[in-house]
């Protein structure tokens, strides 16, 4: 049976969240597992029915079921009983929800990006003893529940390769892909029950074959690949498999992916392209090896949410016939990256209403692209002709509206000089921000949230909705500020925070405030687990032509004889958060956006601020997955970063902060940013980045997260204080800054004050020794 065009994956939250209410819902004890399964299945039945709805066939495989009550990786974590055994005693959900948040008495796995994407995955702890079988029945029991109510699903599962080259070592020796033989043992057996439950198909994501920015080298990925999926396509008795290699280029592994011998393969043809006939000449694949299979080419963007130039979409369609295989229409990526549905958002603007409902295409917009493309490539592309028109139109009505293309912000951009992108020298700039703060070793900070209260976000949509005027809504943060400042005081945090209650969210409040931008109100996408984020649109020339941060800096830092932080968010992590243009460069926008945050630094600084932090958490995440792009992305994204930033006087501290600890790759660049302080995560990996940074000649101010805030527990003062330890092996004292790992945004109060108590303890401790 062939499988027709179809997309890699759905949003798995629910149009209206469901699933993360019905998770935390059970997390808080107001369902239980029964009530919670049940709620999970509704929603993954209402989604197979709207897919329906929008053109996918109910039983020839083309629904994707990717649901997952957390994360996916996780889910093969479960799928194979590979627990660490620090978990031991535990089972069922109890276990899966341990593994993802930890317990009383358990610290949960790692967390990290996926790939180039805003999502986090648990990262798998894996060695020479962990138990790996094939453990646990989910899939082919979600598989034979969606058969009862009627759909024929295609399963969607983490392949093994990458699976294992995403996990870390347990323990000390050993790498994961030493298990490599009982994982794909372990997916022997599962496809044997999926054909025994009736799949037709499954699909194996491997995108560890798209990046160069893993453990473990690209060749040898598509080496493993070759291997494992070989073996697992001569099994009897099993699905069909699609073997997709999304989230980037797999024209150089695509020989590997031929050679397999599975039945189709799914490649992203957004980021990426496909090879030429030659070079796979070249390669000994041609296309009689083709014939026969299926190339899911990915010409539907999975991540982004601009609606499809469908012509040039049609053209690829076209030229991966020239490949010899059977070619269906593909999304490049799973859906879970983009919100549900445009249908369900209206913008106040009407012009701009009007504008984003055309220009846009969520996820079930980008369903009825596939659906489009596969009649054109069926009956013809003159039986879409009207529908392609009607898309050209729109891609230049958007180019000549008002607002994309601003001149003012185009010539200032053009105008920028290195000059403005350079601060003066670290050493003088250190001693100027000494004698001004007077602060002492080890100082204490915060990364700049503060827990956001179920009264805060309640003023928030009050406030929103008209409920409550401005000046109710102002008098009500600033109450939460004042309490934020008094609470630092009295626990002796030495850099305080004014919290951040005003924002919904780091990104967002900048976007409603810029130019340029548009926001959704249900356009959330999962960031991990339960949490989710509603990414801004950026659709236009940007440039701030309002009122920021400024008040509520001003306000804070009146209540306090403490230095209080400006706090803002960097280019590239706006960028990153944000749903993007993509009709002009990146770097032209992450320039666009430093100039806005260049006049709002100058202001607090005009204010009196004497400690700015700019936060790039996401510099990280958008490092392009093809080692060929990494010196240019590093180039502008850093060069942003500092035409942000070097505007101020020597004296002004400027502070920024990453959400993660591997820094390998960019670690000329975090040096590059040229920031007076970096907080970074260390926490999880007990420091370990603090010695790689020293052999890098790193020597200016560093604040490794001693809390990890991902989690609600509480360290003690001894665990902080041995982190302390460890850091001032690696990092000058003075240097030394103590702060959690991130935002407290997600914690509750109760939490907060009993962890920033034993972190003021252990940094009083460990200052009392040196
Ligand atoms: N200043 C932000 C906060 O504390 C930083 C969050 C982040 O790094 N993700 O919430
Ligand atoms: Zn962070």
């Amino acid at each position: 049976m062939s499988l027709p065009s179809t997309i890699l994956g759905y949003p798995r939250i629910g149009r209206k969240r469901e699933l993360k209410k019905a998770v935390e819902s059970y997390w808080a004890g107001g369902i239980d597992a029964d009530g919670l399964a049940a709620a999970e299945a509704e929603l993954r039945r209402a989604n197979l029915a709207r897919l329906v709805e929008l053109g996918l066939g109910a039983d020839d495989s083309s629904l994707p079921e990717n649901s997952s009550l957390y994360d996916q990786v996780l889910d093969v974590t479960h799928l194979l009983g590979a627990a660490p055994e620090r978990f031991a005693g535990r089972e069922g959900l109890d276990l899966y929800f341990a593994l993802a948040r930890g317990d009383s008495s358990v610290a949960p796995l790692e967390m990290t990006k996926w790939f180039d994407t805003n999502y986090h995955y648990l990262v798998p702890e894996i060695g020479p003893d962990t138990p790996i079988s094939f453990a646990n029945r989910d899939v082919v029991d979600r598989f034979t529940q969606a058969k009862g109510w009627g759909y024929t699903t295609r399963p969607v599962i983490v392949g093994p390769v990458t699976y294992l080259v995403l996990s870390k070592p347990a323990g000390e020796n050993g790498s994961p892909l030493d298990r490599l033989d009982d994982v794909v043992a372990a997916y022997g057996e599962l496809l044997t029950a999926l054909a025994e439950a009736g799949a037709q198909w499954v699909q194996f994501d491997e995108p560890a074959l798209v990046s160069d920015n893993l453990t473990v080298p690209r060749t040898e990925i598509a080496h493993l690949v070759e291997q494992v999926w070989t073996g697992l396509a001569a099994r009897e008795n099993r699905p069909n498999i699609l073997l997709a290699a999304p989230y980037g280029d797999s024209s150089a592994v695509f020989p590997a992916l031929v050679r397999t011998g599975v039945e189709a393969i799914g490649v992203d043809l957004d980021r990426g392209t496909l090879p030429t006939p030659e070079s796979l000449a070249n390669e000994g694949v041609s296309p009689s090896d083709l014939a026969g299979r299926t190339l899911v080419a990915g010409v539907v963007d999975g991540r982004n949410i601009w609606a499809t130039d469908l012509s040039a979409a049609a053209e690829k369609l076209e030229a991966a016939r020239g490949l010899g295989a059977d070619v269906l229409v593909g999304t490049a990526t799973s859906l879970q990256h983009v919100p549900h549905d445009t249908a369900l958002e209206t913008w106040d603007d009407p012009a701009l209403n009007e504008n984003l409902h055309a220009w846009l295409a969520f996820a079930d917009q980008k369903v009825g692209e596939v659906v489009l493309l596969d009649r054109g490539i069926r009956t013809g592309l003159d039986s879409i002709r009207a529908e392609l028109d009607a898309n050209a139109a729109v891609l230049a009505q958007r180019a000549a509206t008002e607002g994309v293309s601003v001149p003012a912000v185009r010539e200032r951009v053009a105008a920028l000089t290195g000059a403005d992108r350079t601060r003066g020298d670290y050493a003088e700039r250190r001693a100027a921000q000494a004698a001004r703060l007077g602060l002492p070793d080890l100082p204490t900070t915060s990364i700049g949230s503060f827990p956001q209260t179920a009264e805060v976000r309640q003023a928030r949509a009050a406030h929103a909705r008209g409920d409550i005027d401005n000046a109710a809504y102002e008098a009500r943060m600033k109450e939460e500020i004042e309490r934020t400042i008094r609470l630092q005081e009295e626990l002796d945090v030495d850099v305080l925070v004014h919290g951040e209650a005003e924002r919904n969210d780091m990104v967002q409040y900048f976007a409603e405030l810029f130019d340029g931008f548009a926001v959704t109100k249900h356009g959330w996408v999962q960031s991990y687990g339960s949490r989710c984020t509603r990414p801004s649109i950026l659709w236009g020339d940007v440039a701030k032509s309002r009122e920021m941060t400024v008040p509520w800096w001003s306000y804070a830092q009146s209540l306090t004889d403490r230095p209080v932080k400006g706090m803002l968010t960097g280019p590239v992590t706006i960028i990153a958060w944000s749903f993007v243009r993509r009709d002009i460069p990146l770097s032209e926008v992450a320039d666009q956006i430093a100039l806005a945050l260049r006049d709002e630094v100058a202001a607090l600084e005009e204010a009196g601020a004497a400690v700015i932090q700019v936060d790039e958490p996401a510099l990280r995440e958008l490092l392009p997955l093809d080692q060929s792009r990494h010196a240019d992305y590093l180039a502008w994204s850093v060069g942003a970063f500092n035409a942000a930033t070097a505007g101020v006087e020597p004296a002004t501290q400027i502070h920024t902060h990453l959400c993660y600890s591997e820094f390998g790759q960019i670690i000329d660049a975090i040096a590059a940013l040229d920031a007076d302080v970096t907080s970074i995560e260390a926490a999880r990996s007990r420091m370990e980045v603090l010695p790689d940074l020293k052999e890098h000649g790193f020597a200016q101010g560093v604040g490794p997260g001693v809390w990890d805030i991902h989690s609600p527990r509480v360290p003690s003062v001894e665990e902080l204080t041995s982190l302390l330890e460890l850091a001032v092996e690696s990092v000058d004292p003075d240097l030394l800054w103590v702060n959690p790992d991130c935002g407290l945004k997600t914690r509750g109060y109760e939490e907060t004050i009993a962890s920033l108590t034993n972190l003021v303890a252990a940094a009083k401790a460990v200052r009392a020794t040196i």
